[in-house]
């Protein structure tokens, strides 16, 4: 077990600034999750971890210590790949015993290695069977089982989940979030799955363009994403994002006469505001349907209606902008309905149009 720290990691393919000045800690026992859209670094940063990629400037250490001049093997950290990668021809057994056999241990050790992984990860009756007989979950498992025999510092995942089928990956996840917890093996685990990274991390780190947008809880980004690119990608449905103008303590929905009056914490961070141009940002938990007129809702018009079994999510229009609102199953609305809406201030989300960051 081991902490994972890079300081301000750079590393470029010819013009492509792949990471940039890059910081992160992983802290020992911590499954850290690395969040962002494709090409924003991820892979790139977890192959620096490993020691496949050469950063351009910047530490890499693990334990303390730096690691920038070891190889991948002399690292101890263990990759878990999308694709598992099993030989063939190999039965479970032995492809979880592979890497064992590079460096001289005795027969009777590796058994014991590969039966004690095979036993945590359920999959001692398949140890027989080439991958071709084994589904892509268990396929998955004797992925990680190959991982874990080694007994590494750290696992590094890169997407492990992403070809398994919706209802598996489900399941994975809570098993591997189970697994990690009891070994305690500090994990560095990267997605683009925002469900996987608030489900399974302890902490996410948040990557766009090579650069942290914002680390922390899951309930921390969720709560208070630190700009509109981390609010609107993480979150479903995704949060409703309008652009207003500041007109005394109202905001007032660009291209419409639409006014949304702040109370509370949104009042204050209006007065905070520097600009007038804003973004208003709002979680469909957030927002309240009405049927009928009351003082503080706006009119809004139903424009799309997602029935989901328990709970039903409304697409609305609201001043030529649509806000999703999260209902009962009961409630039953149907397209084109006139409604009204309102919302909770103090868990809205106010931006500066501009820079795009959170005003506090
Ligand atoms: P994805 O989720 O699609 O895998 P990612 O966040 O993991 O994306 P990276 O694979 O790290 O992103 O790529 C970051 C950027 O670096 C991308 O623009 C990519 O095209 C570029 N890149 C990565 N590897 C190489 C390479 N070997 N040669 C040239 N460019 C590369």
């Amino acid at each position: 077990m081991a902490e994972l720290a890079l300081a301000s990691v750079t590393k470029t393919f010819g013009e492509v600034v792949a990471v940039n000045d890059f910081s992160l800690t992983v802290h020992d026992h911590e499954f850290l999750v690395l969040l962002g859209p494709s090409g924003a670094g991820k892979t790139t940063t977890l192959r620096t971890v490993a020691g496949l990629e050469k950063p351009d400037s910047g530490k890499v250490s693990i334990d303390h210590k730096e690691v920038n001049a070891l190889t991948p093997a002399e690292r101890n950290v263990a990759f878990v790949f999308q694709f598992y990668a099993l030989y063939p021809f190999m039965t479970a057994y032995d492809n979880m015993a592979f890497p064992l056999k590079a460096n001289p241990m005795p027969k009777a050790e590796i058994d014991k290695r590969v039966r004690d992984a095979a036993r945590i990860l359920q999959i001692e009756h398949l140890l027989k069977r080439k991958p071709g007989q084994l589904s892509g979950g268990e396929q998955q498992r004797v992925a990680l089982g190959r991982a874990m025999v080694r007994r590494p510092q750290a696992y590094l995942m890169d997407e492990p989940l992403t070809n398994l089928d919706a209802k598996l990956r489900t399941s994975m996840r809570a098993e591997l979030k189970h697994l990690q917890r009891d070994l305690g093996v500090t994990t560095l685990y990267v997605t683009h799955d925002q469900i996987e990274a608030m489900t399974m991390g302890d902490r996410i780190a948040v990557l766009k363009k090579g650069r942290l947008q914002q680390i922390g809880t899951p309930r921390e980004i969720y709560e208070s994403p630190l700009n509109i690119s981390v609010a609107s990608f993480v979150g479903h449905p995704m949060m409703a994002l309008l652009r207003c103008r500041i007109a005394g303590d109202a905001l007032q929905i660009e291209g419409s006469n639409v006014s949304l009056s702040a109370t509370g914490s949104l009042l204050g961070a209006v007065k905070r505001a520097t600009k007038q141009q804003v973004v208003l940002g709002l979680r469909s938990e957030d927002v309240t349907v009405h049927v009928s007129a009351t003082p503080d809702a706006v009119p809004a018009e139903v424009y799309a209606v997602e029935p989901l079994g328990d709970r039903c999510i409304y697409d609305l229009q609201v001043g030529g902008t649509l806000v999703r609102a999260r209902t009962d199953p009961e409630f039953m609305l149907n397209q084109g309905d006139r409604v009204w809406i309102s919302f909770d201030s103090e868990r809205a989300h106010l931006f500066d149009a501009q820079t795009e960051e959170r005003i506090a």
